[in-house]
């Protein structure tokens, strides 16, 4: 039998095929116009020589064609390739020299449109569980961007294991207003909706104001902290908008706990935190019945072993976990460990029932004179500080301690304040040594707070030449 996660998610659409898939606005797409738009533009695929194994990367407006195109793809045996739709041309060129796909496209539209003069591919191309699905490159900020290849089953196993865990049922609408070129809502979101055979409320950005309007026709949301944020600020948020809502989802970038409080207050919801990664889907979430704690990201899915090392370093295995890195065969063997678990490189703990609490990326410790600093313990104790809406502790270089404690903070307030509040909670040692305030911290497109940005920006702080230009900041306390 084939194991072409396409039949798997096909196997959930609705069986009257004139049931709704995409409502957008006023204008709805049927479940039959999904799956016939797909399986005209998998011939199209294939017609121009796209054969079973080729890469064929997208970069496209978030659009039902552009799910289609996703779908063909599958169904034509090939590997996807989503690319972030801010990517420039230049950072597009790494990629494609990187993954040499057959095809790139710019807009799934066209290509649909020229599709439906061809007649529908009758049936997926076989393949096996193990064959590549797609190639999602990770976002990370430091160093070459690597390919995390993902197989059928690694897809599959996610998306019936989320299906059951997030209890998907009939009647079911999802809310999606995520992109499309991230694994949350091209594999968490889209997978759990289509194997449900739910209708998707379909935004093609988050815009709060849209979303708070179609919120009552949906059960299930999901989202990236900003999401949460961003409705929390809106005027219109409240229990009226938020009652036939079963559940709202968070993941991707962690969510703070007066965000989950404040939601808990205005809507009576308390969002259901997950975390996971590009290479691995899905791997914790907290529960669906039973306690849903905030700063904890739950426990891990059926299917997914998650331990910790000394270090306190995450690691995984499990049919989720991808296979390794694309075209980086040492990358891959230094990423797992010899009984075949994935380093996420996040740090946390678990307690003994398998709660798993993240303190953030290996890469963000510091080491301050020898002493270690793990941020997120910093950042909780300033985040509940009067006038901080959100803080970022990050490392900066310093002639005295190599590294110094830095707090970047999204708020007003007084940094002798902020500075004394810390010391009288922690370690001298944990204590920032200088703060600032920013309007806003910079994110990316998931709302992930980029601390390689702050670290380049604040390089220069301690730096002995700029400290004696007249521009140079004080000497920094000790
Ligand atoms: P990406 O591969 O772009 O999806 O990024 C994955 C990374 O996002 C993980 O390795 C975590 O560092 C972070 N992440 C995802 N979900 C959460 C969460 N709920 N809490 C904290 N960090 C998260």
């Amino acid at each position: 039998m084939s194991d072409n996660v396409y039949a798997l998610l096909a196997s959930g659409f609705p069986s009257d095929r004139a049931s709704p898939c995409f409502l957008i606005g006023e204008r709805t797409i049927s479940y039959g116009a999904l799956e016939t738009g797909a399986a005209r533009l998998a011939a199209l695929l294939i017609r121009r020589g796209v054969n079973p194994g080729d890469r064929v990367a997208v970069q496209a407006p978030k659009s039902p064609e552009s799910v289609m195109l996703y779908l063909a793809v599958l169904m034509a045996g090939a590997v996807y390739l989503p690319l972030n739709t801010a990517y420039t041309a230049h950072e597009v060129r790494y990629f494609l020299d990187d993954a040499e796909p057959a095809l790139f496209v710019a807009d799934a539209v066209p290509l649909a449109r020229e599709a439906e003069a061809l007649a529908p591919l009758a049936a997926p191309v076989e393949r096996a569980a193990d064959d590549l699905a797609a190639i999602v490159y990770t976002s990370g900020t430091t160093g070459r961007s690597k390919g995390a290849m993902i197989n059928h089953r690694n897809m599959a196993a996610n998306a019936v294991a989320l299906h059951r865990a997030w209890g998907f049922r009939p009647g079911d609408v999802l809310l999606h207003a995520l992109p499309i070129f991230h694994i949350h809502g091209l594999f968490v979101a889209l997978h759990t909706a289509l194997l449900n055979g739910s209708p998707m409320l379909w935004h093609a950005k988050f815009d709060a104001d849209a979303v708070l309007a179609d919120l009552p026709r949906a059960t299930v949301m999901m989202g990236v902290p900003t999401f949460y944020t961003r409705l929390l600020e809106h005027p219109g948020l409240g229990r009226a908008q938020a009652e036939p809502m079963r559940l709202f989802v968070c993941g991707s970038a962690p969510l703070l706990e007066s965000t989950f409080e404040a939601f808990a207050a205005r809507t009576g919801h308390r969002i259901l935190e997950r975390y996971g990664m590009s290479e691995a889907g899905i791997i914790t979430s907290n529960p669906l019945d039973g306690e849903r704690i905030a700063g904890s990201v739950g426990y891990p899915l059926p299917g997914v072993e998650v331990r910790t090392d000394r270090a306190g370093g995450i690691e995984i295995r499990g049919e989720s976990v991808f296979s390794g890195y694309w075209r980086m065969p040492e990358k891959t063997r230094e990423e797992f460990t010899s009984d075949g678990f994935f380093k996420t490189g996040d740090v946390g703990r678990q307690d003994p029932d398998g709660r798993l609490w993240i303190s953030g990326r290996a890469k963000d410790l510091i080491i301050s004179g020898g002493f270690n600093v793990y941020p997120k313990e910093i950042e909780l104790v300033l985040d509940v500080l009067p006038g901080v809406t959100e803080s970022a502790v990050i490392a900066v270089p310093h002639p005295d301690f190599g590294e110094a404690v830095v707090a970047v903070i999204a708020g007003r307030g007084e940094e002798s304040a902020v500075i004394d509040a810390a010391r009288e909670r922690l370690a001298g040692f944990k204590a920032p040594k200088r703060v600032f305030f920013v309007d806003d911290l910079p994110r990316n497109a998931m709302g992930k707070v980029q601390k390689a940005v702050l670290r380049a920006e604040y390089a220069g702080v301690f730096d002995p030449v700029a400290m004696h230009g007249a521009q140079g900041p004080e000497s920094p306390r000790r």
